[in-house]
């Protein structure tokens, strides 16, 4: 087992620079594709004047989907005297086309999202401190756990701390403000009620806490947990218990598409969504709160794309793309 290597196993710890496949491909085939259709518009529209004007209508007036940026591009491009007629059309789309870029520069503006990478690489050498019990509400559970890992010895904490480095890069670049529960900068922990803890006291509108499960072998797939409705002791999330589940179910629909791969098939039926109250970091939280477990570690096919930095880039988007969705509304 220990010569065995998957690929990307050693290229690991928290590199967010890692040559990561197909991020940023998104998108940009279209302008381009827009782009060379301009000649032809114009071209048509030199050769037949009368003809023109009503390919002008038909741009200004019709087909805004499909033809959007043609048709600004023509409208831009045409005739002085044919302006005042398509400006009314025209003007729409490249007000459009100017806003956009500082809009989408910071679509997150002001909204606080919180990532909780479970586990810390140093629980297991802190067994004691990490076995303590704590309060969450329905129970008395360990302060935090060791994590799993891949068979080869990829660990559970490692992984999760590489991903929420990508997440956050990605929520950054989208301009909201991200914290970390932990960075492997503390001994251990933090426990599991003081991860929601943090996430409450940043007043996040949303916390993704990440995962990967230790299952049996051939159990595979993602799946997103939910909060279900806790009012006992500490605990009291009934407030964010439909919030979490848009939350999770944007995520989960978005991480299925960015990285291909299918829902759990051995819990969720399916669906990739688990709800559940046992769980101290979601019992305890007043925001949007859900647990992603993104592949089973012991499973050598989800090892194989765990322990990819080009998977767990895909994994990084496609979670980044649904926490976008859910702070948008
Ligand atoms: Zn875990």
């Amino acid at each position: 087992m220990a010569g065995v290597s998957y690929p990307g196993s050693h290229s690991d710890p928290s590199d967010p620079s890692d040559p990561s496949g197909p991020s940023g491909s998104f998108g940009s085939p279209q302008p381009r594709r827009s782009r060379l259709r301009r000649p032809v518009t114009v071209g048509l529209a030199l050769l037949v004047p009368g003809a023109l004007l009503g390919w002008l209508a038909y741009e200004a007036l019709g087909a805004p989907g499909s033809g959007g940026a043609g048709g600004g591009a023509a409208g831009a491009g045409a005739s002085s005297s044919a302006g005042a007629t398509v400006g009314a059309g025209g003007d729409a789309k490249p007000n459009t086309l100017a806003a956009s870029p500082s809009r989408a520069a910071a679509p997150l503006e002001g909204k606080v999202v919180v990532i909780d990478p479970g586990h810390n690489p140093a629980n297991a050498e802190h067994a004691s401190e990490i076995n303590r019990k704590v309060d969450i509400g329905t129970n008395w559970k360990e302060c935090d756990t060791t994590g799993t890992s891949t068979n080869a010895g990829y660990s559970e904490a490692t992984f999760t701390l590489d991903v929420a480095h990508r997440l956050r890069a990605l929520l950054q670049e989208q301009g909201a403000t991200v914290k970390l529960t932990q960075d492997a900068d503390r001994p251990f922990g933090p426990c599991v009620d003081e991860r929601a803890r943090i996430g409450n006291a940043a007043h996040a509108d949303a916390v993704v806490s990440i995962h990967a499960d230790g299952a049996g072998a051939g159990q595979r797939g993602f799946h997103v947990i939910l909060p279900g409705s806790v009012h006992k002791g500490l605990a009291d999330n009934r407030a964010v218990v439909a919030p979490s589940k848009e939350l999770g179910e944007l995520i989960a629909g978005d991480f299925a598409r960015s990285t291909g791969t299918s829902p759990s098939n051995y819990v969720g039926d399916g669906t990739g969504l688990v709800t559940r109250e046992d769980l101290g970091g979601l019992n305890l939280s007043t925001v949007p709160k859900v647990f992603i477990e993104c592949g089973n570690m012991r499973d050598t096919k989800d090892a194989a794309l765990l322990t990819s930095g080009a998977w767990r880039q895909k994994a990084a988007q496609g979670m980044s793309e649904g926490i976008v969705s859910f702070l948008r509304g």
